[in-house]
C-alpha cells in the first residue's frame, strides 16, 4: 500500500530541486530575522538548517509551511509558489514541530488509524500496522500515548506526519528536550523517512546531530545562510587537523548510553539490542 503511495507521490514530484529559496526576508517589527536566505533541498535527501537559538530557523520554516509569509523573496516546495499557490505545497508537506501532536488518550495505533481516516485513505489499519513496524512502536501499539516515553512519542509523531505520503517534511528542532537515547531513535526514525525516499528539511542547534543525519548542512546566522555543503565540504573550510597523539577518552555521552542502556526498560520492538547497536555504530564513527 505505502509502496505504491511512494510512486504515486514521486509521480507528482516535479523536475528541479524539492525546495528552492532565494532571496527570502523577514522582519517582526524592527527585527530583522532573515535578510536574503538563500538554499535548495535535493530530492530525497536530508537538509539541516543549523543556528542557534533565535537564528530564524522556525520562521523560515514557517514560511516554507505556508503559516508565515515572507516580506520577499521567493520559496517553492515540490514545485509550488509558497506564496500563490499554498494549497499546492500544504498538499506536498508535513510538519512536525517540537510538540507533538498526539492524542494522549488513544493508544499509538489509535492515533494513526484516526489520521489515516481524517485523510480518507483506505485501509487505515494496514497503513497503522505497516508504519509501527517502521517505527519499532508494535509492541507498544496498543498502549495508551500517555504512557510513552519522549523519544517514542516523537517517533509516532513523525509516524503520523507520513500518512498520506508526503514528499516533503519539514522537522522543527525534532529532538529538542529529549535524553540521548531518545535522540538516537528519534535519528533512526529520520533515517528511516529520507530512506524511504522523503525529502527532510530539519531545524536543529546541535551541532552532533547535523553532523549525524544530514546530507548538506546550512548555518543561518545573522539573517543569512553563511555556510552550506556536505560536512566534508564544511569540514574542509578549516586547515587539515595536525596529526597528534591523544588517548581517546570515552565522551559523557558514550558513558550515558552505556551505563543508562543496560537499565533501560524494554519499552520498544527494537528493545536494549538495537540500542546496544546503536552504541556500537556510534562510536565506531569516532
Ligand atoms: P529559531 O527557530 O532559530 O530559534 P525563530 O525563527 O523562532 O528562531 O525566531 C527568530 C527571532 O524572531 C527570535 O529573536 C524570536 O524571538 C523572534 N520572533 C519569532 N517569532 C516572532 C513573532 N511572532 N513576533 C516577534 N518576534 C518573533
Amino acid at each position: 500500500m505505502l509502496a505504491v503511495m511512494s510512486i504515486l507521490s514521486a509521480a507528482s514530484q516535479v523536475q528541479g530541486p524539492a525546495i528552492q529559496v532565494q532571496g527570502l526576508e523577514k522582519s517582526y517589527k524592527e527585527l530583522r530575522v532573515l535578510r536574503g536566505v538563500d538554499f535548495e533541498v535535493a530530492w530525497g535527501s536530508i537538509f539541516a538548517l543549523l543556528g542557534s537559538n533565535g537564528a530564524g530557523k522556525t520562521t523560515v520554516v514557517k514560511i516554507l509551511s505556508t503559516l508565515l509569509k515572507a516580506d520577499a523573496g521567493t520559496a517553492r516546495v515540490n514545485g509550488f509558489d509558497v506564496a500563490a499557490q499554498a494549497a499546492g505545497v500544504r498538499e506536498s508537506i508535513s510538519l512536525t514541530g517540537q510538540f507533538a501532536a498526539i492524542d494522549e488518550i488513544l493508544s499509538g495505533r489509535e492515533n494513526l488509524v484516526l489520521v489515516a481516516r481524517l485523510r480518507h485513505l483506505k485501509d487505515p489499519g494496514v497503513i497503522a500496522d505497516d508504519l509501527l513496524r517502521r517505527f519499532s512502536l508494535t509492541g507498544a501499539g496498543t498502549r495508551r500515548a500517555a504512557t510513552y516515553s519522549g523519544g517514542m512519542r516523537r517517533r509516532l509523531d513523525i509516524a503520523m506526519s507520513l500518512i498520506g505520503n508526503p514528499p516533503v517534511i519539514f522537522l522543527d528542532e525534532p529532538t529538542a528536550g529529549l535524553d540521548p537515547e531518545a535522540r538516537i531513535e528519534v535519528w533512526q526514525a529520520v533515517r528511516e523517512l529520507a530512506g524511504g525516499g522523503t525529502t527532510v528539511l530539519l531545524t536543529t542547534q546541535y551541532l552532533d546531530e547535523a553532523e549525524q543525519l544530514a546530507d548538506r548542512i546550512a548555518i543561518l546566522h545573522h539573517g543569512r545562510i553563511i555556510v552550506n555543503g556536505t560536512l566534508a565540504e564544511l569540514r574542509q573550510l578549516l586547515p587539515p587537523a595536525r596529526v597528534e597523539y591523544v588517548e581517546k577518552q570515552p565522551s559523557l555521552e558514550d558513558v550515558f548510553l552505556a551505563v543508562v542502556g543496560d537499565a533501560v526498560e524494554d519499552d520498544k520492538d527494537g528493545g536494549p539490542d538495537s540500542s546496544s547497536q546503536d552504541r556500537k555504530t556510534k562510536s565506531s564513527r569516532k
